[in-house]
């Protein structure tokens, strides 16, 4: 072959692979605040925002019986890639503004490569098929976390979140095209003529006291965990239960914030911290457009007893602190409203959802007693910072502590006590 021609061919093969990676950039975004996405579209959502955000990062879960995906979006404002990007940029910026590099600061210690305790917000929602509104709200805390977080940026420097948009993928499609009031998977059971397990009696808490008809819509499976959709929930939420603060369930339509217990009457001890939380995300609703949505135990306010829940489950064998079921408002207009008013749905829950995260920070502090701040867009402990600040004073006569000193220190174990295990990012 020619040289000359050996050249083109070469240019042409560069041009292609350039083109692939533009493309992968150039992911349609699906509008999420005006309409019920179908899986897919939600999963292109998801994989638009991954390749648009640093602090965004995407984990498949498993597959349902269909051979459908689970994903959930993790969104980490501290996590390394995020501050790297930051770093960057900042430093970009220094050179445009004709400063010099040496004159930028240096990277300062950041929480994401440190202990950085119960600092994780799980929320899911479309569990049950039918309830479509809780898919568009878990989507919309999405948008509000990635698109709108300049707004948000006060959660986000403070809490890590992982959103599942869709639990069942399987029957939430079947809603669309067969039966629209369809509420289980579809997964058929042996010796059954029936089809599909109520995901949310499926959990290994108190699961044989649950419906064992099969013919039921509350039929709680053969046995526990025998759905390939509750199997992968459990998977994650053991996964990342050492760093779980707070975890919500959306469900629709019975306009209550609900806590364990599911399938008792009796109240868990710390019900008092639970209710707080709840009636703080109550309380933001009610200020914001006058909605009232009830709030106490799920086996008190639901009238009876549900067992093998998976918020029982987060609570009572993950054992995270703070758990509660948003059951949104859609009474007058059923499972699924009309597109018109998924935004305003949507708006209305981000209020309560995000004054909840807030409290839960409040009531249960990643590192008690440690007061934080934030230093060039990072997280600082500042009595780690001041007690390093003594330390050294004491061996180095007016030497600040350097950048490994600081890493050193914290990583001894002596300054900061890690209530909980490493950080699973
Ligand atoms: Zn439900």
């Amino acid at each position: 072959m020619p040289v000359s021609l050996k050249r083109r061919t070469k240019k042409r093969t560069k041009k292609t692979v350039s083109y692939a990676k533009f493309q992968k950039l150039l992911v349609a975004r699906p509008d999420v605040l005006h309409g019920y996405l179908r899986h897919d579209d939600i999963n292109r959502y998801l994989e638009y925002l991954k390749n648009r955000y640093s602090f965004v990062q995407i984990h498949v879960l498993g597959m349902s019986h269909e051979r459908r995906q689970l994903k959930a979006i993790e969104i980490d404002w501290n996590c390394e890639k995020n501050l790297e990007a930051i770093e960057r940029e900042r430093a970009r910026r220094a050179l445009l503004n004709r400063t010099t590099l040496t004159t930028t600061p240096l990277p300062q210690p950041s929480v994401c490569t440190e202990p950085r305790g119960r600092n994780t917000v799980f929320i899911e929602g479309g569990t049950h098929a039918r309830e479509w509104i809780t898919v568009a709200v878990a989507l919309n805390c999405i948008y509000q976390l990635t698109e709108k977080h300049m707004r948000n940026y006060e959660l986000l420097r403070k809490l890590r979140f992982i959103i599942v948009p869709l639990a069942n993928p399987d029957g939430y499609e079947y809603t669309f095209v067969k039966s629209r009031r369809w509420r289980k998977n579809r997964r058929p059971i042996k010796h059954s003529r029936h089809i599909g397990t109520d995901c949310n009696r499926n959990y290994d808490f108190h699961w044989e006291d649950g419906p064992s008809k099969s013919g039921r819509n509350t039929f709680k499976g053969v046995k526990p965990f025998s759905e390939p959709e509750t199997r992968a929930m459990r998977n994650i939420l053991l996964k990342q239960k050492d760093s779980l603060l707070f975890f919500l369930s959306l469900h629709s339509y019975a306009e209550s914030i609900m806590y364990p217990w599911g399938y008792s009457k009796d109240l868990p001890e710390s019900w008092q911290k639970l209710e707080k939380l709840a009636l703080a995300g109550r309380n933001a609703i009610k200020s914001y457009n006058g909605r009232h949505y009830r709030v106490g135990s799920i086996a008190k306010l639901t009238k009876r007893r549900i067992s093998g829940s998976i918020v029982d489950y987060v609570f009572g064998v993950i054992n995270v602190p703070l758990a509660l079921v948003m059951e949104l408002p859609s009474h007058a207009l059923g499972f699924q409203p009309p597109a018109e008013a998924i935004s305003p749905i949507g708006h209305e829950s981000w209020f309560g959802i995000r004054e909840m995260c807030k409290t839960a920070y409040d009531l249960e502090p990643p590192f008690p007693g440690l007061e934080e701040t934030v230093h060039n867009g990072k997280l600082f402990v500042n009595a780690v910072k001041s007690t390093l600040q003594q330390a050294t004073a004491t061996t180095t006569v007016n030497k600040p502590p350097t950048y490994n000193a600081l890493m050193s220190a914290m990583k001894s174990g002596d300054l900061v006590k890690q209530r909980h295990g490493p950080p699973k990012c």
